[in-house]
């Protein structure tokens, strides 16, 4: 989703904004709107703290070890405004926080290799890393702690400073996850900004910034590349998805359609690399969308503080009028709704809700379909021979995740091979180790994150080359 000047929360500048409940649509709290010129002040106090977090790598371990502790501890707080701010159900928030003390926990561990290079000659060539300086991490709405910590864990672990800057609709837990890791790291190393746009650009483009790692949406991605140039900081951009699933001739439906329901609509469906177009085989295609739309037709949609609830809110309303602006054009192309296709609305429905909706008939050209719809939508298009299938799924400018469904699994990975994209699973969709690269191609992105990728993501080699002997 493109931003808007103000970062796509209405009002005037006035010190602070609104934070809005999306399962009520009302504001419940306010965050500072801080003014990008206050950056100079912070950007410096992160390089000064620079010097000192980069000396001691064991030292830094035990405070990331630390930090995954604090947050840990922090869990019930932290999962709750989440919630709140972001609308996705109490259990999934939970899961975030864990998820977030994991990867602290994980980088923690992790140290650059040093190694020596042979090749004959009568030198010492060592390759050794080293950190960069300020790393400036800007991250979205939609899994605010779980992405904010999968830019500065490695970033940390590789002896940055971070400078960490959430999306305006959901800076609360961030701040507060903020709070609770300076408890435990020194002082600066981490810093928490809030506040409006223009300053994520401003960050972005800051000369005192040495890498610029961004999740968000392809045009804002393609923003902050540009004003990175200008310091020509180092650019790590996690950008957006259209992810397909290629289900074959020989799937179980049944077997597979939780699995592959929950792909498309967890978190509402606002995932990167959620399932977010399905190819089913013409002869299984009436069967998939019947037991698709069964599950969307059922599952408890609510706020997410309900104990029930498996499916919250949209995050916030511009998202929500997308939703159903794809939607609406979807059906007037011709689409047809198996389940869902409107907003819900009434009593106790005054958030962003929007039904669990199953689209069959629509047009391959259809923004649904070729565009991100981000939220709780999902197109199921048939296909008649599997070259077809994969052409369709490698269709987009995207290039994130892609899966394929079926029972023969060597046949399913050998098409699996052919999908354009980062990650494919086979017989799932999104499910990610710690220990594993996550790299969009196309417009899907640029750099490695996770693993130890993700950590020589946040170094640069450095190599001392000495000879064997004096007069060598
Ligand atoms: P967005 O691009 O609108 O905003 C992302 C962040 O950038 C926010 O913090 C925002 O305030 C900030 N920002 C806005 N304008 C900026 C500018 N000019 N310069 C610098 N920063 C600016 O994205 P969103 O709507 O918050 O998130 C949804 C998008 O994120 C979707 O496209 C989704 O696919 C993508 N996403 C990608 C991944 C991934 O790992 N590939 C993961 C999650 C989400």
């Amino acid at each position: 989703m493109p931003s808007t000047e103000t970062g796509g929360v209405p009002g005037r500048r006035t010190g602070r904004f609104p934070v809005v409940d999306p399962a009520t649509g009302e504001t419940f709290a306010e965050a500072p709107d801080q003014r990008p010129e206050e950056l100079d002040g912070v950007v410096d106090r992160a390089r000064r703290a620079w010097s000192g977090w980069r000396a001691d790598p064991a030292a830094r371990a035990a405070a990331l070890c630390a930090a995954a502790d604090a947050v840990a501890a922090a869990g019930d707080d932290l999962a709750r405004l989440l919630t709140r701010e972001q609308g996705k159900p109490l259990a999934e928030s939970h899961a975030e926080v864990a998820r977030t003390a994991a990867r602290l926990r994980y980088f923690a561990g992790l140290t650059p290799r040093t190694r020596r290079i042979d090749d004959g000659r009568p030198v010492r060539s060592e390759v050794r890393w080293r950190a960069l300086g300020p790393v400036a991490a800007i991250v979205p709405w939609n899994f605010p702690l779980q992405l904010a910590a999968a830019k500065f864990a490695p970033a940390l672990a590789a002896g940055n400073t971070v400078v960490l800057k959430p999306s305006p609709y959901t800076p609360l837990a961030t701040r507060l996850l903020g709070s609770v890791l300076a408890a435990v790291l020194p002082e600066d190393v981490l810093t928490v900004v809030t506040g409006r746009e223009p300053l994520g650009a401003r960050l972005a483009s800051h000369p005192g910034i040495r890498h610029v790692t961004f999740t968000g949406s392809v045009p804002t991605g393609r923003a902050v590349a540009e004003a990175a140039a200008g310091s020509l900081a180092r650019v790590t951009l996690e950008l957006g998805g259209n992810d397909a699933a290629v289900l074959l001739d020989d799937v179980d439906v049944e077997r597979v359609a939780d699995r592959l329901f929950w792909a498309a609509f967890r978190n509402c469906g606002q995932v990167c690399m959620a399932v977010k177009r399905v190819y089913a085989p013409v002869r299984l295609h009436a069967q998939v969308v019947e037991a698709l739309a069964e599950r969307a037709k059922s599952v408890t949609v609510g706020p997410g503080l309900d104990p029930g609830t498996l499916l919250g809110p949209v995050n916030n309303a511009a998202q929500l009028a997308r939703v159903e602006q794809v939607t609406a054009r979807a059906l007037a192309d011709g689409g047809r709704a198996a389940a869902g296709g409107h907003r819900l609305d009434g009593p106790g429905r005054a958030g962003y809700f929007f039904a669990p909706t199953i689209l069959t008939d629509v047009p391959p050209g259809s923004p649904v379909v070729t565009g991100e719809q981000f939220g709780p939508v999902l197109p199921v298009l048939p296909y008649r021979d599997v070259d077809e299938a994969v052409d369709a799924a490698n269709g987009t400018g995207f290039g994130l995740g892609g899966s394929v469904w079926g029972t023969d699994l060597d046949r399913a990975e050998a098409v699996a091979d052919r999908l354009d994209c980062g990650t494919a699973w086979i017989n799932h969709h999104a499910e990610l180790s710690l220990a594993q690269p996550f790299a969009g191609v196309k417009d899907s992105g640029v750099g490695v994150a996770g693993g130890p990728w993700g950590l020589y993501g946040n170094l640069r080699p450095f190599v001392v080359h000495r000879p064997e002997e004096v007069a060598g």
